[in-house]
């Protein structure tokens, strides 16, 4: 079993909706439960209970039956219905003692029911048992996240992962070409990168790839991402940046780069980079594939190199299928 623990702060106190048309049952109610700890909101029917609830941040559901607009039994099904984002476990409180009411309110999305009138020691026990399940949800949901989260990233970098371009980067062309709008892809390799591992080692080089890439990321605009496409090489996807600003964009990287003094241990590590762009000069036309993308940055990319390393080469996309992409 993995630790979900650390993922929540168990301690946090947990918001609890009260829903009970009668006045002084809520108030006596909604008092206790602040002593016991929890924050507690209240409603005086289902239909307003449901309007907090829906705004969010309630974990625990304590609601009377019989109210006026909407039941406590519609309220648990038009709580279930409404898939919100957390679990909100649910109690019912009700006068209503027979088995069937029993059954029907636990069928309706209850996940507890209890007889009115309640003693307070048991009151508390059964919401025990509902903070542990919300607790639970909570960290599930939450290990889920962070398992989403390092699935599609670079561990060493924190740039996203290879696996993630390949899923995406198709999908952002295709947002492109059905909208009607530009695209541009840079692929950048570092220069001689091995001499960094050879002269100082692979730790080195490690810490020096790392801070490469905080330089990208502190470079690139917020619907921008960067990949790190293999080893030393990166790919920077841009969307709704046509092939000339994607160059600009690219090039002041490149001069970012060079000025920026990549450090470890008080050791300073200059490091340059080459660059290649492909992008739509406007909107990338149909046909257009990931594969034609990528080699064509890859080709720009090679031509830097030669060209003597330190320098940004762009060129218009062009879709494998003939067309020429994206002139207006
Ligand atoms: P060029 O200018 O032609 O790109 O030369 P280069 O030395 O950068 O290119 P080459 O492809 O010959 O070597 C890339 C080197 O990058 C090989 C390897 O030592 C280094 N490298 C790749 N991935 C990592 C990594 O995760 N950590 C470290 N420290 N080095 C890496
Ligand atoms: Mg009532
Ligand atoms: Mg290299
Ligand atoms: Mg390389």
């Amino acid at each position: 079993m993995p630790d979900l623990d650390r993922f929540i702060d168990r301690t946090a106190p947990l918001r609890l909706l009260l829903v009970e048309d009668e006045p002084t049952q809520l108030l006596i109610l909604a008092h206790k439960l602040r002593q016991a700890g929890y924050v507690v909101d209240t409603a005086t029917n289902g239909r307003d209970a449901l309007d907090k609830l829906q705004v969010g941040g309630y974990s625990l559901l304590l609601t009377d039956w019989d109210m006026p607009l909407m039941d406590g039994v519609e309220l648990c099904r038009a709580l279930r219905a409404a898939k919100l984002p957390n679990y909100v476990y649910t109690l019912l409180l009700t006068g209503r003692d027979g088995l069937d009411h029993v059954v029907a309110g636990l069928d309706a999305g209850a996940d507890d029911y209890l007889v009115k009138p309640v003693e307070d020691i048991e009151l508390k026990a059964r919401l025990a048992t509902g903070r542990r399940i919300v607790m639970l949800e909570q960290s599930l949901r939450a290990a889920n996240e962070e398992n989403r989260r390092l699935s599609v990233m670079d561990p060493l970098t924190g740039a996203c992962n290879r696996r993630y371009l390949m899923d995406l980067l198709p999908r952002e062309i295709e947002r492109a070409v059905r909208y009607g709008r530009p695209l541009s892809l840079a692929m950048c390799d570092l220069d001689h990168f091995k001499r960094v591992n050879d002269t100082h080692g692979h730790m080195v080089g490690d810490e020096v790839l790392r801070a490469a890439v905080r330089v990208l990321l502190e470079g690139i605009r917020k619907t921008d991402w960067v990949a790190r496409y293999g080893g030393e090489e990166f790919v920077i996807v841009l969307p709704e940046t046509s092939l000339a600003d994607a160059h600009a964009l690219a090039d002041d990287l490149r001069a970012q780069l060079q000025e920026a003094v990549l450090g470890m241990n008080g050791m300073a590590f200059p490091v340059t980079a080459s660059f290649g762009v492909v992008g739509s000069e406007g909107a990338v036309i149909a046909g257009a594939s990931m594969d034609d993308l990528i080699a064509q940055c890859d080709e720009c990319l090679y031509m830097s190199k030669t060209a003597g390393r330190n320098r940004t080469t762009s060129q218009p996309l062009r879709s494998s299928q003939g067309a020429s992409a994206g002139v207006p």
